[in-house]
């Protein structure tokens, strides 16, 4: 988990804004990004260019800190190029802040930039646009016909020399909110979920039995005016947001045949969520797929539960031996709950809500500094931390900086080794109940 080295101090670093960047293939985007990077992290040239997990970066300016959603990472292809850039749009109108639709400043707007635009122009959220390519002030005359796009001034930029992406940059900063907009009802309202998991392990048979089965769909946020976006749905005697069910509806990465689409509507589906219902094909060996988006959940901080579907498939004499196999694939996911379901039959899917529950309950836990440092005195007087270049290093006091999920941070007097790190977690783990949620453990070192 957090690797909090003394350098860092993580404590009370909230949820961050998402930045957004839009735009057909070839307007450089990507030249842009890396330029807003400030090249710390190369822009992932995916070979097949259909799967590229990195989409999202940390970015920094003028003193705050936005992830940036690089929506771009797609193969262009003449048919596909107006479904797939709609795709983006939306997208990015589900999970950002603000949005940057980058035109070639070059070319001017093609049809394809009116249309997005013509989407983007139905946002909530604020459009900035750049015109890109425009490396001295000759091409600045070229870009007033971007006007007509109707999302207000076209910013000239040159990602490749860097002209004019500090002025860019402010401009979004400005534009965007302190604290994003995953923050704004994480007090009351129901908790959101994510349903996600491979194609053909049965999200949409599970959507189906929780929305049909109690006749309790109770509203759905809209979208576009057809298609609802999320569904609030009654589990359990309670209420629930299931977010992104029009991408489980259409199954809009399957339907376009990109594996990309599917994994950026994944990776936004659980940004967007608090607890992640991981579904796995309980009649399949656990993929590498699917521990990866495991991780993704984990390295998101949000809550997971996982549901073994096809329970109905699993031969009542190998279920012991694939428990096994499963404790085993999933060493790294030792705090996660496993639930055995069939969303065809229907059975135990009753579960699923206690489990959800008792996640979002540990996500949401707060440890009082007293028993904190209570506990870390124990573990620390039993099992001191490995001496390290012939001193002991002191583990002064804990606290916790953070909840949703759980984040400490150690004070200590000299670097902690990832090994008594993972120790002290599990430590952790055995005392309070963390059960469901990731924790986060950064170490501040005291000279
Ligand atoms: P993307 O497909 O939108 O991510 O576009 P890229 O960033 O890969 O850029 C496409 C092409 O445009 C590359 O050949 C870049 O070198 C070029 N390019 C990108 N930005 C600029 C710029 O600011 N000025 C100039 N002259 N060329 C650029
Ligand atoms: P999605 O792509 O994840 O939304 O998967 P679907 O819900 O479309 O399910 C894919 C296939 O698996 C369909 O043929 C379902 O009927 C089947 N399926 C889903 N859940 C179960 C289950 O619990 N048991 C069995 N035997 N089949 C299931």
């Amino acid at each position: 988990m957090g690797e909090g080295t003394g350098d860092l101090p993580d404590e009370a670093r909230p949820a961050q804004p998402v930045l957004a960047v839009v735009g057909r293939p070839n307007v450089g985007k990507s030249t842009l990004v890396n330029r807003i990077l400030g090249r710390r992290e190369a822009v992932v040239q995916d070979v097949s260019g259909v799967t590229r997990d990195r989409v999202a970066y940390d970015a920094f300016w003028n003193g705050r800190r936005f992830t940036l959603l690089d929506t771009g990472g797609w193969e262009p292809d003449a048919k596909g190029m107006q479904a797939a850039i709609s795709a983006q749009a939306e997208i990015a109108m589900q999970t950002a802040d603000v949005i940057l639709l980058v035109v070639d400043g070059q070319v001017g707007a093609t049809a394809v930039d009116q249309a997005v635009a013509r989407t983007l122009r139905r946002s909530d959220r604020p459009v900035i646009l750049a015109a890109t390519k425009i490396d001295d002030s000759r091409g600045e005359g070229e870009i007033a016909a971007l006007w007509r796009l109707g999302l207000g001034e076209p910013h000239p930029v040159s990602g490749l020399h860097g002209r004019g992406s500090g002025d860019l940059l402010d401009i979004v900063l400005d534009a965007m909110p302190e604290s994003p907009r995953d923050d704004v009802d994480i007090e009351g309202g129901p908790r959101r979920v994510a349903l996600v998991g491979k194609p053909n392990v049965g999200k949409s048979s599970l959507l189906n039995q929780l929305t049909g089965e109690n006749r309790s769909v109770v509203d759905a946020t809209a979208g576009t005016t057809t298609d609802p976006v999320d569904s609030l749905v009654e589990i359990d005697g309670e209420t629930w947001k299931i977010v992104d069910t029009a991408g489980l509806r259409r199954k809009v990465g399957q339907a376009s045949g990109t594996e990309y689409y599917a994994s950026l509507r994944t990776k936004a589906a659980i940004e967007a969520a608090e607890v992640t219902v991981l579904l796995l094909d309980a009649s399949q060996p656990i993929s590498e797929q699917d521990l990866r988006v495991a991780s993704q959940v984990a390295e998101a901080g949000r809550a997971l539960v996982l549901a073994m579907n096809k329970w109905d498939l699993v031969d009542e004499d190998r279920r012991h031996a694939m428990v096994r196999e499963l404790e085993r694939a999933l060493v790294r996911f030792p705090w996660v709950e496993r639930v055995n379901i069939s969303a065809r039959t229907g059975r135990a899917v009753q579960k699923l809500a206690p489990a959800m529950r008792t996640a979002l309950e540990n996500w949401d836990r707060r440890v009082p500094t007293g028993q904190l440092n209570q506990w870390l005195a124990d573990v620390v007087a039993a099992t001191p931390p490995p001496v390290r270049g012939g001193k002991q290093p002191k583990i002064l006091y804990a606290t916790q900086a953070q909840n949703r999920p759980p984040t400490f941070v150690l004070f200590t007097s000299g670097f902690l080794e990832a090994g008594y790190r993972r120790f002290l977690e599990r430590k952790l783990r055995e005392t309070f109940p963390l059960t469901g949620t990731p924790v986060q453990i950064n170490v501040r070192v005291r000279e």
